[in-house]
């Protein structure tokens, strides 16, 4: 059985608090690692390194910073087989999406390499007479980075890249059930040049967050997971004085128009609904057609897509749609809340709870499910379900769609499949979500934009990558400045009356 490690000061570090946890594999239903789970201890010594580490990686300048980034970026790429194999054999996802999760997260990279761009101050040249200003964006110190399972390359990189680009140290504890990209991740970043103790990996459950959370070393923590636990951590991490910002889960909508294309439609929600098994949060998981006829139009189109997905471990080959979801544990619950929407009066029009594969009947696969007539008080609608189940509320007109997408806890994505500019328009002026995506089922901005939701989807300040991020990870300082030459010359200055 392979033992996993942590990552301190450049090494792989064994655990030593003879606690573990399984590392599976999705496919089949077995063990094929443990990964020790880090105490409180274990955690404050990552920190300290990680605080001398500050000293000389802040000191380092912003460009020379990049050039690590520039190097990591071509190693990444040098490793994309390697890396996607990783976080399939793991997660259990299509080696094709595999490579999808390490790509969005080098694109985050790719702009870390513009870090002294990024980190630019201001200057007010003769803000008053011999006054001149100027601010600068100065690293944090120590920040933690806290990640969940479904993307194992691609958030580690969202955040490690503008915390250290940024000139910060970073502890990063990586989801317990996918350690092995993150620490693959570090073992590059210190063949691009990064200095040891700059990027630890501490591998561990609640006890290790729990102690990042409390450290007052640390500064600033970046989560990205389930809405309970961002909630949680932003509480904490606030309440102890620490710059928190906490992605949480979603319920994605897309609006189907009557004037839409369906058959664009159909396909975008059969890749946005199920592809990945559903674990994406910007995954659509509620099909909202206005009217009744553009309803059947779609029940019609996405039944035969729907029934045609493959399902299968990512060695079947590419032409697998999606694998199994991550755990036993979600499996059952994805299935119960599958009968709970029968039982709660929807139609399942497509039922994937009696999947199974030959030669892998202990995997974790869940089949896909449609569900049509689902209304907002059923528990498929209010949960994430976070699993290939698609839930279709009909709506009688846009303002009645537009309300049932508002009135969601949830704001991460959402999306409108229409042929008019106008309601295309108002709808992504109107809507209160935080990504909003016009004939385009997933709208993940692009890495020089800024990713974040609204309502229970995120907590705290500011999005992940992007422009937000640097602003994130450093704080301004705002030096004024007088020299006196330049009042001399006009001589009638009153210096006394400016104090
Ligand atoms: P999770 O909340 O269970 O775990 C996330 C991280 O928190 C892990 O590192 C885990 O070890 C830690 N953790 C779990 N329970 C904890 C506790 N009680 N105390 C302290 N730490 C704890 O999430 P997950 O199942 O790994 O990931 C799926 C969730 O993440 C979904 O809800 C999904 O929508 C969300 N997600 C959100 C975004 C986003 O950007 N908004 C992106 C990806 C995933």
């Amino acid at each position: 059985m392979q033992e996993l490690t942590h990552y301190i000061n450049g090494e792989h570090v064994s655990g030593a608090s003879g606690r573990f946890a399984d590392v599976m594999n999705p496919a089949t239903g077995e063990v094929q690692a443990k990964v020790p789970l880090a105490t409180v201890e274990e955690v404050n010594a990552a920190v300290a390194k990680a605080a001398e580490a500050q000293k000389i990686w802040g000191a380092t300048n912003p460009q020379k910073r990049a050039r690590v980034m520039m190097k990591f970026g071509a190693l990444i790429n040098e490793h994309m087989d390697e890396l996607a194999e990783l976080v399939a054999r793991e997660h259990g996802k299509t080696l094709p999406d595999a490579k999808g999760d390490v790509q969005r997260g080098l694109e985050v990279i790719e702009v870390c390499m513009g870090a002294p761009h990024m980190l630019k101050g201001e200057f007010t040249d003769a803000g008053g007479p011999g006054i001149d200003l100027h601010s600068m964006r100065q690293p944090l110190g120590v920040v933690a980075g806290i990640t969940p399972f479904n993307f194992p390359a691609m958030i580690p990189l969202w955040k490690m890249g503008p915390a250290l680009a940024s000139g910060n140290t970073m502890v990063l504890k990586p989801s317990e059930r996918v350690p092995s990209t993150a620490l693959r991740l570090a073992e590059l970043l210190k063949e691009a040049g990064l200095p040891d103790g700059a990027l630890q990996i501490v591998n561990g459950d609640k006890e290790a967050v729990d102690a990042l959370l409390d450290n007052d070393t640390i500064q600033a923590v970046g989560f990205v997971g389930s809405t309970p636990i961002a909630q949680y951590i932003y509480s904490r991490a606030t309440a102890n004085g620490k710059r928190a910002q906490c992605f949480g889960g979603a319920k994605n909508h897309m609006i189907i128009m009557p004037d839409a294309d369906m058959d664009k439609a159909a396909d975008a929600l059969v890749g946005a609904g199920f592809g990945a098994a559903g674990e994406r949060c910007m995954a659509i998981s509620v099909a909202v057609p206005v009217g009744q006829e553009t309803a059947d139009a779609l029940v019609e189109r996405l039944v035969p897509r729907i029934e045609a997905l493959k399902v299968g471990p990512y060695t079947a080959g590419d032409d697998v749609d999606f694998g199994p979801v991550i755990t036993a544990a979600s499996q059952a619950r994805i299935n119960g809340l599958v009968q709970s929407g029968v039982d709660q009066g929807a139609k399942l029009v497509v039922d994937g709870r009696d999947f199974s594969l030959q030669g892998y009947e202990n995997g974790f696969f869940v089949g896909p499910s449609y569900f049509d007539n689902v209304t907002p008080d059923m528990d498929i609608y209010k949960e994430e379900i976070f699993g290939p189940v698609l839930s279709q509320v009909r709506t009688d007109n846009y303002e009645d769609a537009l309300s049932l997408v508002m009135d969601n806890e949830y704001g991460n994505g959402t999306a409108i499949y229409t042929a008019d500019g106008d309601t295309a328009r108002d709808f992504a002026h109107r809507v209160n979500v935080g990504m909003v995506g016009i004939n385009f089922p997933i709208p993940v901005p692009l890495s020089y934009h800024t990713f974040g939701g609204w309502k229970k989807s995120a907590f705290g300040d500011l999005n992940q990558y992007g422009p937000d991020a640097f602003r994130f990870y450093t704080r301004t300082k705002t030096v004024t400045s007088r020299w006196f030459s330049g009042i001399k010359e006009g001589g009638e200055f009153n210096f006394k009356a400016m104090d």
